[in-house]
């Protein structure tokens, strides 16, 4: 289906009221292929979005909105002792999530409640209490934007780190995912060891992945700003990984500095305490806010436009740069 000159708001969790000039959404992989077969070699301007709860439109987007609406979850049969389960890219991530927990199958509970459609989690390699999806991809489908062929990447192909892939770094604007599969366990061994996770399970009785998404449910209901309430893209930045000997020269002037170990075994620095110490926190310039649980956030009250929200952002990282020498990062994808 092709729209034109189409409004975004209800394509994006910051509610700006931005417009693209077409948006094609496709239901089935094979016109997805066709249409960009038809269209290969024209100079055509694509953005692939999902249910754009990780970017910022700074203005109108003159070009073709590509959206995914691929559906369905499908078990796809076993592997050693796991399940390979399928879903279409523009399922709802909270849904796979919760079929699978239903289901028994461990692997994706930690990552419940994350917003968004399942074809966006392996682009920025989504992540929370303590899990990644990469520790569960098997592979991911795709068609290239170019010529409409498929390419089918492996999980080391994926080039995952943290909150990054291939597709947000060399293949970047190349590829529609389309499909994801995922490997998960049937004896699942549960992380806890994120924040005060275990202790709230032990609060429950017993450790079942119900129990896990239940828990993480409630602590982000608690934590973090509804998008449908408060326009928000989640985490604004991404938290610095920094070096030893950066952290001890901090800590000297700094001491209540939190530092945690990220995956790799390097250190990473709370930004949103980061933004904190700057005076930001709750802070409100128009309707272009600093959240006042979570500094990390950024929030459109109602009528903030994507510039203003960029600013505000460039502000923020401009007092962390002055106060701590760190740069942050942005998390979210600005267009
Ligand atoms: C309240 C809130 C809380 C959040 N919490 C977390 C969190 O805990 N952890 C976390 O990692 N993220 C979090 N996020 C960010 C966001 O939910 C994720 O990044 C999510 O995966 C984005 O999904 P989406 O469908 O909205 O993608 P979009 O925002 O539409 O797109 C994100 C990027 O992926 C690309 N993309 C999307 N779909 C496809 C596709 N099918 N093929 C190719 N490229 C594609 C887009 O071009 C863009 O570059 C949060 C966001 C909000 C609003």
């Amino acid at each position: 289906m092709i729209y034109e000159n189409i409004s975004l708001k209800k394509f994006n969790s910051f509610g700006l009221n931005v417009r693209a000039d077409h948006l094609a959404a496709f239901k089935l992989e094979e016109n997805a292929v066709h249409f960009f077969k038809q269209h290969k070699g024209s100079d055509k301007n694509y953005f692939v979005l999902g249910r754009g709860s990780n970017v910022l439109f700074t203005s109108d987007f003159h070009g073709t909105i590509i959206h995914p609406e691929m559906d369905g979850i499908t078990m796809e049969g076993k592997k050693d002792n796991d399940i390979i389960v399928s879903a279409g890219a523009g399922v709802t991530w909270d849904k796979l999530v919760e079929s699978t927990v239903n289901n028994g199958l461990g692997g994706l509970e930690n990552l419940s409640l994350i917003p968004g459609l399942v074809g966006a989690t392996p682009v920025q390699n989504i992540g929370a209490y303590g899990v990644e999806v990469k520790d569960t991809i098997e592979k991911v489908r795709a068609i290239s934007l170019e010529d409409g062929t498929i390419r089918e990447f492996t999980n080391n192909e994926c080039r995952f780190g943290y909150r990054t892939s291939i597709f947000k770094t060399e293949l970047k604007g190349k590829y529609l995912i389309t499909k994801v599969y995922f490997r998960l366990s049937t004896h699942p061994k549960l992380s806890l060891e994120y924040g005060s996770l275990k202790e709230e399970i032990n609060k429950l009785g017993s450790t079942s992945l119900g129990n896990v998404r239940k828990i993480v449910i409630s602590t982000r209901q608690s934590k973090l700003p509804d998008p449908d309430q408060i326009g928000n893209a989640g985490s604004f930045f991404k938290n610095p990984v920094v070096t030893v000997s950066l952290v001890n020269d901090l800590k000297t002037k700094f001491p209540k500095l939190p530092v945690f170990s990220d995956h790799s075994g390097g250190m990473k620095l709370a930004a949103g305490w980061l933004i904190e110490q700057c005076g930001w926190k709750g802070k409100r310039i128009g309707d272009a806010a600093v959240h006042d649980k979570q500094a990390l956030v950024l929030v459109n009250f109602a009528n903030a436009t994507g510039k203003e929200l960029f600013e505000l952002s460039e502000q923020v990282r401009n007092s962390v740069f002055e106060k701590f020498g760190i740069t942050l990062e942005r998390e979210v994808e600005v267009v």
